[in-house]
């Protein structure tokens, strides 16, 4: 097993100009809040980057926050000549870009391949056609199989990134989109459950009545249906919910959203006090191991399963073993 911390350099790259129209999205705000580095700046910002990060630690490059392969060929080709560069001389392991699935194709993943790049996102969304269209996503479920397979075939590592609660969505086709990722054979994903962005398209139909933003409580538990599904099928799951930030923030740009600063230890806690009511514990006293990254999620957010378990007459002790994977438990009777 490899323990070999892992690192990622983050290259903001807000995508100017989209034509796409996603419901969700305010490329405006985004444009205006992000100054976009120039290919020549990112020297600057991978190298204090390294100057930061010790020994033995497998870094690599991240071009996040638009679609990489949307941006002009030759602009796209300068910033991957800088971070290659890079790769070249050893400083770094690999190259992440995030992109969106119709902006893949054969000559676009030989230029990724030639400079390096060794993990593509792909912001899927959904894997509904319907949810698509209603979102603004201009393309359907093939060009995300498809784009997919490409990827697959080149040896790249595959994340494939959902949304909860767009236009049209529902808790069935959440889950459906969920195992569709992994029928894809995604190595990563990122769960992201639907907000509300001031002056988007989405804003309006809340306003109108014609959109409903999934509650903070429902958002925890499609999360958790989904999570159940990607864990079981060993999709490493990158991120778990938003965090509230200076911009996302009720009253700035936030209009409506489950949003909360604990919202992964709420999926968390929710998962593990599934495992816990499956697991047929007799009542009276008990001690529980978990894995120890683990403990504080079996336990619960404020303590929620463990004050669940004592209120119904379990005497629980939790505590951390390191021999367990993640989401496996020992029950000891005393
Ligand atoms: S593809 Fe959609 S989410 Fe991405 S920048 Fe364009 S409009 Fe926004």
């Amino acid at each position: 097993m490899s323990l070999k911390k892992h690192c990622n350099i983050p290259i903001f790259i807000p995508q100017l100009a989209c034509p796409h129209q996603c419901v969700f999205c305010n490329q405006e705000k985004i444009s205006n809040t992000f100054s976009i580095p120039k290919p020549n700046d990112i020297s600057n910002i991978i190298d204090n980057y390294l100057n930061t990060i010790g020994d033995g630690v497998e870094i690599n490059i991240a071009f996040f926050g638009g679609s990489f392969t949307g941006i002009p060929k030759d602009e796209m080709i300068n910033y991957l000549k800088v971070a290659h560069s890079y790769v070249e001389s050893g400083k770094v392991q690999g190259i992440r870009i995030s992109t969106k699935p119709d902006y893949i194709s054969d000559a676009i993943l030989d230029i990724l391949a030639q400079y390096g790049v060794t993990a593509i996102e792909l912001g899927a969304q959904s894997t509904n056609d319907k949810v698509l269209l209603k979102s603004g996503r201009g393309h359907k479920f093939d060009a995300i199989e498809k784009a997919a397979q490409l990827i697959r075939n080149r040896n790249m590592e595959l994340g494939l990134q959902m949304m909860l609660g767009l236009p049209y969505d529902t808790l069935e086709l959440s889950i459906q989109t969920a195992k569709d990722i992994v029928r894809l054979k995604a190595d990563t994903t990122r769960i992201y459950p639907t907000v509300v962005v001031k002056d988007t398209a989405l804003e309006r139909m809340y306003k109108k009545g014609d959109y409903q933003v999934l509650s903070l409580e429902e958002a925890v538990k499609w999360s958790k249906e989904v999570l159940k599904i990607f864990n079981e099928a060993g999709v490493k799951v990158l991120r778990v919910g938003l965090h509230p930030s200076d911009e996302l923030e009720f009253g700035k740009s936030l209009v409506a959203g489950p949003i909360h600063p604990s919202f992964k230890e709420m999926v968390l806690t929710d998962l593990w006090f599934d495992l816990l009511s499956n697991k047929n514990i007799h009542k009276g006293k008990s001690m529980i191991s978990v894995a120890k990254n683990q403990l504080n999620y079996a336990i619960g957010y404020q303590g929620k399963n463990r004050s669940f378990l004592q209120e119904n007459g379990y005497d629980i002790k939790f505590i951390a073993n390191n021999l367990l994977k993640d989401f496996e438990m020992d029950v000891c009777y005393n």
